[in-house]
Order: C-alpha cells, then sequence, then structure tokens
C-alpha cells in the first residue's frame, strides 16, 4: 500500500478504521441508544457542571462511580472497573488478558468490534457460527482453546438470550477468561453478576449508553473478581473516565432509576408492538430479548438504502447464517416505531414488490 508509514506495525494493515455507515439521517434507528432522551436529573447535573470539575483532572479510577455501579448491579466496589464506553472495557480487558497471537473467539453474529479489538491488541480472533436456535456453538468455540471467550446477552444483533447453563459450563471449561458482554442486558432484566461473584474468570461488560441514554458521555464498566479487574484496570490507566462523565452517571444512578426503569419497560412494551406489527406484515423477527428488533428481509441492504432516501435508518446484515438478509430496528417511542413502519412499507415494497419471504 503506498501510503503505508516505513514506521508502522505490520499488524494495523489489518486493522480497519470501524465505519458503520452510519451517515446522518431523520430519524436514526442503528444504535440502539435510548431514544427517549436523557434522564432529568442527569440533564440538570450536565448543564450546572462546576468550572472546577473542568479545570482539575477527574478521579483517577472513579472510585465514587464504582461504589454507586455496584449497588446498581448488586456486587462491591472492589468487583468494578469502569472505562471510556464499554468498548474500552473490552479493549482493555483484551490487553490485560492476551499475550500477543493468543486466541479470541467469538460467537457469529456478534458485536462487530470484537474482531477489530482482538486485532487491534495483537489477538487472533476466531469467529465460530453460532446454531440455528442462536446460540453459541460452545464445542467449537472451546475446541479454539481461547485465551478470551467472547459472549453477549442479550446478543447484537440478533436480541438473543444466552443459555445460564451454556454460561456456565463456558466459565467452567475455557482455558481463559470469558467476557460476557451485557451491554443491553437492562431490557431483558437477566444478568450473570451472582456468576461473576462467584468465579474468578467471568468478566461481565456494562454500558450506560443504552439504557440509561448516556451515549454520548461514553461510560462503561466491567464486573468480575476483585484481581480480574484489578488487571483491567492497570491495562485501562489512570483519568479514563471523564469528569462530566463521572458526575452525570452519579447523578442518573443516585437520582433517575425511576426514569430508567420506565423508559425500559416502555421499550420492552414496543419492542413487541413492533415485532408484532411486522409479524402482521408477514414477516418473522427473531425472539429479541433487548431494545432492538432483528427481522429477516430480503435484500435488507437495498431496503436499507431505499430506506434512508425516506430519512429513516435502521442497520442492515447481510446473509447472516440460518436467517440470511436482515434489518435491525432500534425500539424507541411509538410515534417514530410508526414513522419507520411507514417509511419501511414503502421501502420494502419499492425493492421486494411487498413480498415478505
Ligand atoms: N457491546 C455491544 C454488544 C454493543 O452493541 C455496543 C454498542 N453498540 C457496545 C458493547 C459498546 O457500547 P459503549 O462503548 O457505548 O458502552
Amino acid at each position: 500500500m503506498s501510503d503505508r508509514l516505513a514506521f508502522a506495525r505490520a499488524l494495523y494493515d489489518a486493522v480497519p478504521l470501524y465505519d458503520p455507515k452510519r451517515t446522518p439521517v431523520d430519524l436514526d434507528l442503528t444504535d440502539n441508544t435510548n431514544l427517549w432522551g436523557l434522564p432529568p436529573v442527569a440533564e440538570r447535573t450536565l448543564r450546572e457542571i462546576p468550572v472546577h470539575r473542568i479545570t482539575r483532572y477527574p478521579s483517577l479510577y472513579a472510585a465514587e462511580l464504582k461504589e454507586a455501579l455496584a449497588g446498581f448491579v448488586g456486587a462491591t466496589a472492589d468487583r468494578l472497573v469502569t472505562g471510556c464506553g464499554s468498548d474500552d472495557i473490552l479493549d482493555s480487558a483484551m490487553r490485560a488478558f492476551g499475550e500477543p497471537g493468543s486466541v479470541v473467539a467469538s460467537s457469529e453474529p456478534s458485536f462487530a468490534m470484537i474482531p477489530i479489538f482482538a486485532q487491534m491488541n495483537g489477538l487472533q480472533y476466531v469467529g465460530i457460527t453460532e446454531t440455528a436456535d442462536h446460540q453459541p456453538d460452545l464445542d467449537a468455540l472451546l475446541a479454539t482453546k481461547p485465551r478470551i471467550l467472547y459472549l453477549c446477552s442479550p446478543n447484537n444483533p440478533t436480541g438473543a438470550l444466552l443459555r445460564r447453563e451454556t454460561l456456565e459450563r463456558a466459565v467452567r471449561e475455557a482455558p481463559g477468561v470469558v467476557f460476557l458482554d451485557e451491554a443491553y442486558a437492562e431490557f431483558s432484566g437477566v444478568s450473570a453478576v451472582d456468576l461473576a461473584m462467584r468465579v474468578d474468570n467471568l468478566l461481565i461488560v456494562r454500558t450506560m449508553s443504552k439504557a440509561f441514554g448516556l451515549a454520548g458521555l461514553r461510560i462503561g464498566y466491567g464486573i468480575g473478581a476483585p484481581a480480574l479487574v484489578r488487571d483491567v484496570e492497570k491495562s485501562r490507566g489512570p483519568y479514563k473516565l471523564n469528569a462530566m462523565a463521572e458526575q452525570v452517571a452519579l447523578a442518573a444512578l443516585h437520582h433517575d432509576m425511576p426514569w430508567v426503569n420506565a423508559q425500559v419497560a416502555l421499550a420492552v412494551e414496543n419492542r413487541e408492538r413492533l415485532a408484532a406489527a411486522l409479524r402482521d406484515r408477514g414477516f418473522t423477527p427473531l425472539a429479541t430479548h433487548a431494545n432492538y428488533v432483528c427481522v429477516p428481509v430480503p435484500n435488507a441492504v437495498a431496503v436499507g438504502q431505499a430506506l434512508r432516501t425516506l430519512g429513516v435508518a435502521a442497520r442492515p446484515f447481510a446473509h447472516l447464517p440460518h436467517v440470511g438478509d436482515t434489518l435491525r430496528i432500534s425500539v424507541g417511542p411509538w410515534v417514530l416505531m410508526e414513522r419507520f413502519l411507514a417509511a419501511f412499507d414503502e421501502a420494502a415494497a419499492t425493492v421486494n414488490g411487498g413480498e415478505a419471504t
């Protein structure tokens, strides 16, 4: 490649810049953030941040926020690590536990950043196609002898919940660390924090980007055995959570839980309504436990493009195993879902002549 720097690390030739093709549109349903907006006390806190919070450095490792998050998830602060988004937790944890060249195994399809983080850290990514019932193929994953085994529940993009017995077996039999990404756990009401309190090789990864509506502030956290999260914290480094993020996150956890819980309940209700509306149209959305619906749609990429011309974006996936082309649609207030459905009817009719299957 002609623009390659002579001093560049060779492995970075293969690392792409992340591009989810998120050009601005009127109604963006591609990133599964909170479309109801900001929790109210969090918003007031953000507007009223005292100047000294910004002129001085933030806390080293966000000790106060770890206390509040521990209370929220039912753990203790010594089992918490925070980061600049859960992306940062995943990246730091790969750096902490992956020797150069060691295997990061993930079920596929899953979170698109995992192979990129693996490459960024000089690790070897291995993807294993999920089974027809949207569960990880654990035998095949374990056969790769992964230093890091990545699981996601509810999974992005399918919305499937990981079976508890599969997780427990993974933790028992994996030769290294198991990462369980629970970015969307609030919408499923299911979490494995209790398991992370009992074993020493499970790192749960959570975020305030989705249910808490704080994606732009970049607040993620990990939960695991004290020695495990301490190594993630070393790899993460000091000052990673900015001062505004810490104050706003604290305000949300201390004062906005009724708001957060109400929006989560609405998201779950609208998710089921959206799935039913798609079924009425002859589609068969996958069972989802997150704040998005993944629905097989023929020629999803073309349908996605047609949607964009109507000012609406949903995330298309081409050729997902077992289900083919799909669209993943973030769930929000019902007026937005109605707007999506109207645009979807038009886009699907233009591309597929109104055919559902
Ligand atoms: N994990 C999963 C499964 C996700 O879908 C996302 C966001 N798309 C993330 C982690 C990262 O979220 P954040 O860095 O905003 O916490």
